[in-house]
């Protein structure tokens, strides 16, 4: 069942595209979410009152009654998924079972940058927001996703430019305001090989993909945007030492998004990105729950 607010957007979308006719703006329906665009032949499981879920693979977005299809671009969380080195790797002790003791809990030993994770801007600005106290209104925005795997796949140092932001441009729509800026560089699929994800060199340097720090700078200064996130571990690429893109986008009080998955699933426009950060007090970041509704 749709809210009556869910019902009402859907109407004023539906009443503006009209408005906007067949050449109307694409940047106008992106910060609507997308609502009213055409499902994907791929969609599954559409919402009907008292139909048993359909349960669809991992990255396939889901239809829904209210919101199109939702998209999850949230890795699971297991004892050996990549962590930034030196970092402590996630484990959940189980406490209690249902067979033995009626209920079923575990206790989590989590470094916040686990998963797929939010930098706040605290993350690296003393001064700056902790993810707790970061405004909601943030967490949900127009999400741009800037297709780099070509690019990633013969360069594993490779970083995003602002040119590649501009053909992004280009191609689109201008950035909306409020944007949400994510980098696709097919880097997930190297979660399945050990050791590929964060390809460290034989001199402990790490090789992936990132925002180039002057891109970064583009999209604070330039364009308005409410944060930017990677399918990788870092905002930076692997081999930077000054974590410029860090301290470019969080002390300008936008957050990061870290190890997203299934970017290459979503649009590169019209989906609205929603963050369940985390709030635990004074929070540098945390696990997040990520979703695309397109
Ligand atoms: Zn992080």
């Amino acid at each position: 069942m749709c809210s009556p607010q869910a019902m009402a957007t859907v109407q004023r979308a539906i009443t503006r595209r009209r408005f906007l006719g067949a050449a109307g703006s694409t940047g106008a329906l992106a910060v609507l979410g997308g609502v009213g665009r055409p499902q994907s032949a791929a969609l599954q499981g559409a919402a009907t009152p008292g139909a048993t879920p359909v349960i669809a693979p991992l990255g396939t977005p889901i239809a829904t009654g209210c919101f199109g299809s939702v998209l999850d671009l949230t890795h699971t969380i297991t004892p050996d998924f990549p962590v930034f080195p030196g970092s402590e790797q996630f484990q959940a002790n189980v406490l209690v079972r249902v067979e033995q003791d009626g209920f079923y809990k575990s206790q989590l030993v989590l470094d916040e940058h686990t998963g797929t994770h939010m930098d706040a801007p605290a993350h690296f600005d003393a001064n700056g927001p902790k993810a707790d106290t970061l405004p909601v209104a943030n967490f949900v925005a127009p999400l741009a996703v800037i297709d780099v795997a070509a690019r990633a796949a013969a360069n594993d140092d490779y970083q995003v430019t602002v040119d590649d932001i501009l053909a992004w441009e280009a191609q689109n729509s201008a950035l909306p305001e409020g944007a949400f800026v994510a980098m696709h560089s097919g880097w997930e699929a190297r979660l399945a090989t050990p050791g590929a994800f964060l390809n460290a060199d034989a001199g402990g340097t790490l090789h992936f993909p990132g925002f180039a720090p002057d891109a970064a700078a583009f999209l604070v200064e330039e364009r308005s945007i409410v944060g930017i996130g990677v399918d990788t571990i870092s905002l930076d690429f692997g081999a930077s030492t000054d974590f410029a893109t860090h301290l470019t986008v969080l002390p300008a009080g936008k957050y990061g998004l870290e190890n997203l998955a299934n970017l290459s699933v979503a649009p590169p426009v019209g989906a609205t990105l929603v963050v369940g950060g985390p709030k635990h007090l004074n929070a540098s970041g945390g696990p997040s729950r990520v979703l695309a509704l397109f």
